[in-house]
């Protein structure tokens, strides 16, 4: 027979991304609207090993929804990675009568949902929470619309001054593998080039296109470039690159960084984490567990963690082809 659920606890885990606040909040209101407790746990898994918790009411999470980062802090536990580690940890939610998981994270934070899941067998639903985009089963993650509009903000406060010296920038974007982020920032941007780990396209057809790009009178040019790029060159060897066999522009570089992960979440952020945290809760009060929450086709849908963890999300290809067409 499935226990019953009296008890939920909530934690944030591996990378910080913009909503995962919204999303605290959205599962510690649920857990209220049910009449069922629930706990936070600070620093992801290292604070599931030192019992780092905290009960959570409706009220402790006023005033976060527009809030950056996340306030139950995030770790990466490398204790949680060894059978003594999951062991305390799994001690300590027993001690605290805690019936079950919401993990907010990444795919390794789900990973580790699922190791602590086989071992324990206890019932988890994971929240995508990430700004790469890089996880099957939703279209969107959690930080990743937000961090999509911090950096086409830059881009475009860079234009400004690319195109007042006719300047070249070569911008880099964050995404580690997935090119999500540098796809549809370049779109947005109006950049001239966009260079992604999931096509490698050759330096030859950069240089040609940034010559036609010159001859055909624009004064400045972006490229945005994934920070997972396969050409074999990181950004500032392709600058040297392109400096070195164009002498039409003044080449310079901005990589955009960590600002890309902080601020506020976008309206669309914050609607999807209150969304997926109803859904996570009712999904563990229905006794479901090794499930994520994702969005599909603008329907919140459950996907298994496994799957989630092991699959790819397609970058869209028609994407590249729209940009290519923008650059005429
Ligand atoms: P991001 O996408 O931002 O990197 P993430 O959730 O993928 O987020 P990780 O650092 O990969 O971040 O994972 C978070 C934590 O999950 C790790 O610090 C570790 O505690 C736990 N974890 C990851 N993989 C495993 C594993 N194989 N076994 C046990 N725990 C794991």
């Amino acid at each position: 027979m499935i226990k019953s659920i009296k008890k939920i606890a909530v934690m944030t885990s591996g990378g910080d991304a913009p909503g995962m606040n919204a999303a605290i909040r959205s599962v510690v209101r649920t857990c209220a609207y049910y009449q069922i407790e629930c706990i936070g746990i600070y620093r992801g898994y290292q604070g599931m090993i030192e019992a780092d918790f905290v009960t959570m009411t409706a009220r402790s999470v006023n005033n976060i929804i527009h809030k950056g980062g996340t306030i139950l802090k995030s770790a990466r536990s490398k204790e949680f990675r060894t059978a003594e580690g999951r062991k305390k940890a799994h001690a300590n939610l027993i001690k605290h009568n805690i019936d079950a998981l919401v993990v907010i994270g990444g795919d390794g934070s789900f990973t580790g949902s699922v190791v602590f899941n086989n071992e324990y067998g206890f019932p988890a639903v994971g929240i995508p929470g990430t700004i790469d985009n890089d996880i099957y089963g939703t279209s969107h993650t959690l930080g990743y619309d937000t961090a999509l509009n911090t950096a086409m903000d830059a881009i475009d406060k860079i234009r400004d001054t690319a195109s007042s010296h006719n300047r070249l920038f070569f911008v880099e974007v964050m995404g580690r593998d997935a090119g999500f982020i540098a796809l549809n920032v370049g779109v947005g941007a109006g950049a001239e080039e966009i260079l992604i780990p999931e096509e490698d396209l050759g330096l030859e057809r950069m240089l040609e296109s940034l010559k036609k790009s010159k001859s055909s009178g624009k004064s400045s040019s972006i490229v945005v470039v994934a920070e997972g790029d396969k050409s074999g060159k990181n950004v500032y060897q392709l600058a040297n690159y392109v400096e070195e066999n164009m002498d039409e522009y003044e080449v310079r570089v901005s990589v955009l960084g960590h600002m890309q992960r902080g601020g506020s979440p976008s309206c669309f952020d914050r609607v999807l984490a209150s969304r997926l945290g109803v859904k996570a809760v009712e999904l563990l009060l229905e006794g479901k567990t090794n499930l994520m929450v994702g969005l599909q086709n603008n329907e919140v849908i459950a996907t298994d963690l496994e799957k989630a963890i092991k699959g790819n999300n397609d970058i869209d290809m028609e994407l590249l082809r729209v940009s290519d067409i923008m650059t005429t």
